[in-house]
């Protein structure tokens, strides 16, 4: 669907070595596009770390060329900027046609790793994959998703990466007029499960498709036969399921609740991406909900491992033909790889838990873990701060617990769970420390989250930036940090709501 062709070509070389693989192998699947003119654009915030692991240097990215690239206003020398086509399921219902409908692929650059990442932007201005929509983004909503995913990053969970935002000087109609934004984005790609949907409805470009995929994030398997036995496509799915498994373990570890998990919105490398409307659990809660609109709750926190599984069963259907020809026997084959899913990550969420309870390296009996989860849940317990409340108990401090807890409640599960931990054999003191290693004392809690974005979109950044700072280490105590673990009040937690695409 090359109908578009690209009307600009490239003179800025303020971003050096940009590749398009994907674009070149993967043309059917690209529109060649440029990103709109940003009347005034100004560089909000900049990944330096980031940009030093890309091999980019922060100076040029500084300058007004820099400026120009993370806008989309100017695409770098040499580079063909595509926007991506894709499908999805959302909230249940097929959409043959979404596609980036406000990004742009930049292009891929090999980082400090020797890893291919994808350079994308969000909030690049119209593409023919817009339909209703602008094109446009506004500062919120973009600092929003590059300090979660950020704070992600910190957290050890699998996550697209933010490099910047780049306010652009143009106002976006939203709920009144706001300033408008770009987020470049860092991902192992853009490859989703709605880009296999969308393919494999495309004929002939699915099979390259898949393998592009594995060769990129995969590549242990491209020596594999493509037949039955051994087979690659059907090894490729069990790779995904296994690092989907892992991903949704980490987020139910953290109390992270995505919030819109189509199947555009599902990787294939395992990553979390798109963070509109996502938010941290404060009280533990299955039935968590914080979009406005999920109205039924598909997406509350406790469903997020059955909507994965779900997810991952449209991306078993597009590799059918790939599998085997007899569709009885493909359809066999992937269903038993999509049945190790629950093994899985059950498998990743009880080692997770173990090392938040102390017990790292050992089998948890899972009622040690399900009486404490329905203990949070009875109590409304901060799920963040109830593991770091554990470590203190441990320390002798029963003070932070017993805020949480009522003593008469939580005293038959701490002897249960003293217990385990004597049998693990470790002092309290060292079992203590190992669990403030695994257990975070900052998130970004919803109240802070949203006053900060509040003042950076009328112009004030320092909120942002001192947020920033705390949920990018999110493990290190700092007196001076002591209000960032704060759970929201009860009166905020009632009415705040998330949105998508904003
Ligand atoms: P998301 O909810 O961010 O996953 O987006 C779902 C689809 O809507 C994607 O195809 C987006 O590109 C598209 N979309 C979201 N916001 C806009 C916008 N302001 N203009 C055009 N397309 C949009
Ligand atoms: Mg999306």
């Amino acid at each position: 669907m090359n109908a578009f062709p690209n009307s600009t070509v490239g003179t800025n070389t303020a971003v050096a070595g940009l590749e398009s693989t994907f674009a070149d192998e993967l043309g059917a699947l690209t529109v060649p596009w440029q990103g709109a003119h940003a009347p005034d654009p100004t560089l909000l915030v900049l990944n330096e770390q980031l940009a030093a692991s890309l091999r980019l240097e922060v100076r040029a990215l500084r300058s007004e060329d820099g400026v120009g690239v993370l806008s989309g206003s100017t695409a770098p020398a040499g580079t063909k900027p595509v926007a991506m086509a894709y499908s999805g399921h959302q909230f249940g219902g097929y959409a043959p046609l979404l596609g980036d409908g406000r990004a742009l692929l930049l292009g891929e650059l090999v980082n400090s790793d020797g890893q291919r990442v994808d350079l994308h932007l969000k909030g690049s201005g119209p593409t023919p994959f817009s339909r209703g929509g602008d094109g446009f983004a506004v500062v919120g909503p973009m600092l929003r998703e590059y300090l979660v995913s950020e704070a992600m990053y910190a957290l050890g969970i699998p996550t697209t990466r933010a490099l910047s935002v780049v306010a652009t000087g143009q106002h976006v109609r939203r709920y009144g007029a706001e300033p408008g934004a770009v987020l470049a984005r860092v991902a192992a790609s853009h490859l989703r499960v709605g880009t296999f949907e969308y393919a494999v409805r495309q004929g002939d470009v699915l099979q390259p498709l898949a393998d592009y995929a594995i060769a990129r994030h995969y590549p242990q398997l491209t020596e594999l036969p493509a037949e039955r036995e051994n087979n690659r496509y059907l090894t490729f799915f069990e790779a995904v399921v296994e690092a989907q498994a892992y991903l949704m373990a980490k987020w139910m570890l953290t109390g992270f609740v995505h919030g819109v998990m189509n199947t555009d919105n599902t990787t294939i490398s395992g990553q979390t991406i798109d963070y509109g409307p996502c938010a941290f659990l404060d009280a533990f809660d299955p039935a968590a909900v914080f979009s406005s609109i999920d109205h039924g709750g598909r997406y509350a926190f406790g469903n997020q491992p059955a909507v994965l599984k779900w997810n991952l069963a449209r991306l078993a259907e597009t590799l059918l033909t790939l599998i085997d020809s007899t569709p009885d026997d493909a359809i066999t084959a992937v269903s038993a790889v999509l049945d190790t899913f629950d093994e899985r990550y059950d498998g990743h969420y009880a080692t997770g838990m173990a090392a938040k309870l102390g017990l790292a390296g050992t089998l948890v009996e899972r009622a040690l873990i399900d009486d404490l989860l329905t203990l949070l849940e009875e109590h409304g317990a901060d799920w963040t701060g109830t593991f770091r409340a554990l470590a203190d108990e441990l320390r002798g401090n029963s003070t932070p617990l017993d805020g949480l807890v009522p003593r008469e409640h939580i005293g038959p599960w701490l002897e249960r769970w003293r217990g385990a931990l004597t049998n693990h054999g470790r002092g309290a003191a060292e079992t203590a420390n190992a669990m403030d290693r695994v257990n975070p004392l900052y998130i970004p809690r919803n109240h802070q989250l949203d006053a900060t974005l509040r003042a950076a979109t009328d112009g004030d950044l320092a909120p942002f930036e001192n947020l920033l700072e705390v949920v990018t280490h999110p493990f290190d105590r700092r007196d001076e940090w002591s209000d960032y673990t704060t759970p929201a009040p009860q009166s905020f937690n009632q009415t705040f709501q998330t949105f998508c695409g904003t």
